[in-house]
């Protein structure tokens, strides 16, 4: 998931764009044998070196052309710096160390949904408000293999459940409150915003 930026993208970002048939089937799961391998550790690290020089919140291994099922997030302070602290606590976003799950599972916790603007690496240059569940809790294995339970709730909920729809082929697009899609030299003024006032604006 990216972090909504003013200034324009790369002119041709090293991560797969919207439009490729890798992002849109779904990804195979990892065998147990192969989460040790030195390829699978490569395509980790080169899926974690891709999301921090992006930079992004998280990737999924599509989005590196790879049809597996396995995403990173990671989210720091410095990309949270243009966000006030009122829309920090709005959010609920809060530093979330590197993660890295394979063959997760996602189950939503309560019945609490929240909508905000949210973009994504792979359809650079724009956002859109989607509404995604509050709390969730993710089930995997971590890069060793070992079991890993992520309990999210507020932006890393968010971020989970973006990186987990790219492993079954869907977008923010395919969730988002259509009109408010939005190029980002608009963020600043539309994240500056109410959310509810965004959408007046914007019919949405
Ligand atoms: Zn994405």
């Amino acid at each position: 998931m990216s972090t909504a930026r003013t200034r324009p993208p790369l002119a041709r970002p090293p991560i797969v764009q919207a439009g490729a048939a890798v992002l849109r089937g779904a990804a195979f799961p990892v065998p147990p044998e192969e989460i040790e391998s030195p390829e699978f550790q490569s395509l980790v690290d080169r899926m974690i070196a891709t999301m921090r020089a992006a930079p992004g919140v998280g990737l999924a291994a599509p989005q590196v052309g790879v049809q597996k099922r396995v995403f990173v997030m990671e989210d720091r302070e410095e990309l949270m710096a243009r966000l006030t602290p009122e829309q920090r606590a709005l959010r609920e976003r809060e530093p979330l160390p590197l993660t890295v799950v394979v063959n997760p599972e996602l189950e939503v916790v309560g019945e609490e949904r929240a909508l905000f603007f949210e973009g994504c690496l792979s359809v650079a240059g724009y956002m859109a408000l989607v509404e995604r569940a509050r709390e969730v809790v993710v089930r995997g294995q971590d890069r060793r293999g070992e079991p890993l339970v992520f309990r999210g709730r507020g932006w890393p909920a968010r971020i989970a459940q973006h990186e987990f729809d790219h492993l079954g082929g869907t977008l923010y697009v395919d969730r988002m409150l259509t009109r408010s899609f939005c190029a980002n030299e608009h963020a600043a003024a539309l994240l500056a915003l109410p959310v509810a006032e965004a959408r007046r604006l914007l019919g949405a």
